[in-house]
């Protein structure tokens, strides 16, 4: 089992070897160990990230087969079945790292915005229930930042973030226990579109 301080430190250095656009030759051999993952997983890390996709986890933290556990779904939001999961995952395997990925100029942040300055009647039942789930965190921001739409997206879909982090930590019984008793840790993080930089943001130490 790979300790969530150790899981961070793997996924720092391989967004660096990304960001540089260098491959690690672990994850370039990892194809390699597809007989043996066949017989089990052991991923050192969970990562919620959003469906967008120029936010593949596996490419921008440069990781290969079998190290991570991704959740994708737009907005990065947390839903039960997100929740259920990211509780798979750890309780399963023993991952003790959980990642909520977001990141800038985030397509569900902006049509949460825009619903909120404009609601439309046409937006179907299911996008609304992804809107739903973002709205409550972003709501506020409106006000604050009514004349700067710049500093809105991005104070957005910081916050976004934080919300989903702290629905995993606050969420969930299974997950609350294996944060008290196990060091299971979870983080909220931001990839930058523009740098390729992943920014670890939000490690609050719960
Ligand atoms: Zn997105």
């Amino acid at each position: 089992m790979i300790a969530a301080h150790e899981a961070l430190e793997r996924l720092r250095v391989g967004n660096r070897r990304f960001v540089s656009g260098t491959r690690g030759r672990e994850s370039l051999a990892s194809q390699a160990h597809r007989p043996e993952l066949a017989d089990g997983q052991a991923p050192f890390a969970i990562i919620l990230g959003c469906a967008d996709s120029r936010v593949p986890a596996e490419i921008v933290f440069d990781q290969g087969l079998g190290d991570l556990f991704v959740i994708r779904v737009a907005g990065n939001i947390v839903a039960p079945s997100q929740v259920g999961s990211v509780e798979f995952a750890a309780a399963q395997y023993g991952t003790r790292l959980v990642v909520v990925l977001g990141h800038s100029q985030c397509g569900a942040i902006l049509a949460t915005l825009e619903e909120l300055k404009r609601p439309s009647e046409r937006q179907s039942r299911n996008l609304r229930s992804i809107v739903n789930r973002i709205r409550p965190s972003v709501e506020p921001l409106l006000a604050e930042h009514g004349h700067d739409p710049v500093a809105l997206v991005r104070d957005a879909v910081r916050a976004n973030v934080r919300v989903s982090a702290n629905q995993l930590r606050h969420g969930s019984e299974v997950l609350e226990d294996l944060i008290q008793g196990q060091g299971l840790m979870v983080v909220g993080a931001e990839y930058s579109l523009e740098t390729g930089v992943v920014d670890f943001f939000d490690v609050a130490a719960d």
